[in-house]
């Protein structure tokens, strides 16, 4: 099982426990799918950042941005991270501020 196999996996459990809930009037059972979906939940955004998402070209508009310990200028190309829109350059393999892995267009 890859990432992306995984993640679809806790997507149908995620639903799957939603439909559950409806349809049962035990009160436990509803408690155990509540934490259920609470811990995959969690699982998912964990498990979606390791996947990597295509990072956003973005040309500097302003005088200058800072990312790490570099300034980039006015025309030059960075990225911005596709889940919390950051900046990032080419030389981040993850977000620095969210940790979503990272792939960059060649
Ligand atoms: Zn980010």
């Amino acid at each position: 099982m890859n990432y992306a196999e995984a993640i679809e996996h806790i997507k149908a459990r995620l639903l799957e426990c939603v439909l559950e809930k409806d349809i049962t009037d035990d009160k436990e059972e509803q408690e155990r799918l509540v934490n259920e979906f609470d811990y995959l939940s969690l699982s998912y955004d964990a498990l979606d950042k390791f996947e990597p998402k295509e990072a956003i070209p973005y040309e500097v508009d302003v005088e200058k941005v800072k990312i790490g310990n570099g300034f980039w200028g006015v025309g030059t190309t960075i990225y911005k991270c596709p889940n919390c829109g950051d900046y990032v350059s080419k030389i981040y393999k993850y977000c620095k501020e969210c940790g979503q892995a990272l792939k960059y267009e060649k």
